[in-house]
């Protein structure tokens, strides 16, 4: 059998037969593949621990007639911090579900490979309080690199810009069909449309375009984040024709009285 090498993020996996588990891979050459792990539920297996969820790793794969068999892994950056915390899994497993919907098997997408990356990287290392905004940050980015940013800067039917002053109360609205922000004047004409403040469409603004590592001075009040939240998931349903299932999980675990 061919061998070859490729880098990946491993972004879920799933039991097969007495001991293996098929593995599905975003690998940073041929972008989304599922792969067979071999043996791996096995505890003397040396490769079960180092194809987990979230896990870069640097993998060696045999080409097989159907799928692809992975024969050896060593892990590049195992993002313990994430794994070992309820909500930042949580939020990673919001990444990887955005990746895994978000693109077809065997389509090469290398921009997106490396912003998951840092998404992750970000995630481990960063503050507990920015996992939400940070993974925010990776849906909007990755619309962008998908070719669907949101457009919020100004309204999507009349090119009215939006507002820069804080605190200013216009009714305006984001619409999922269109992609992008409505006026208070052309929102009426759109059923689909969803009230947001133009402090919100400000924000998701500001997360697309601001230079990278800039995103973090974005200061927005809780209430405010929640809205973001609700509009960059619905604007990437839309997109991607999906009910999203992680940020369902978010919601419950943020409800959950602590332990
Ligand atoms: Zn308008």
């Amino acid at each position: 059998m061919p061998v070859y090498k490729a880098e990946a993020i491993v972004l879920h996996q799933r039991a097969l037969g007495e001991s293996d588990r098929i593995v599905t891979l975003f690998t940073r050459e041929n972008g989304k593949l599922r792969a067979v792990a071999k043996g791996v539920r096995r505890p003397t297996s040396r490769l079960g621990g180092r194809i987990e969820p979230f896990t870069h790793a640097r993998l060696m794969l045999a080409r097989g007639r159907t799928l692809d068999v992975i024969a050896q892994a060593e892990i590049v950056r195992a993002f313990g911090g994430v794994r070992k915390d309820l909500f930042r899994a949580a939020y990673a497993a919001y990444i990887v579900e955005l990746v895994d919907r978000g693109l077809a098997e065997r389509d090469r997408h290398e921009d997106v490979f490396l912003l998951a990356g840092d998404a992750l990287e970000k995630l481990d290392r960063g503050r507990a309080e920015d996992a939400e905004i940070v993974t925010l940050w990776f849906g909007l980015r990755l619309a962008g690199l998908l070719g669907y940013q949101p457009e919020t800067s100004a309204c999507v039917e009349c090119g009215r810009r939006l507002p820069r002053a804080r605190g200013v109360a216009e009714h305006w609205a984001f619409s999922p069909p269109n992609g992008g922000a409505l006026c208070p004047s052309c929102r009426p004409h759109d059923a689909q449309a969803m009230s947001v403040s133009c402090g919100v469409l400000g924000a998701c603004e500001y997360l697309t375009t601001a230079p990278d590592g800039q995103w973090g001075r974005l200061r927005i009040t809780p209430a405010q984040r929640a809205e973001l939240g609700r509009l960059v998931q619905v604007h990437l349903e839309h997109r991607l024709e999906v009910r999203l299932r992680a940020p369902q999980v978010i919601k419950r675990l943020a409800e959950a009285p602590p332990a």
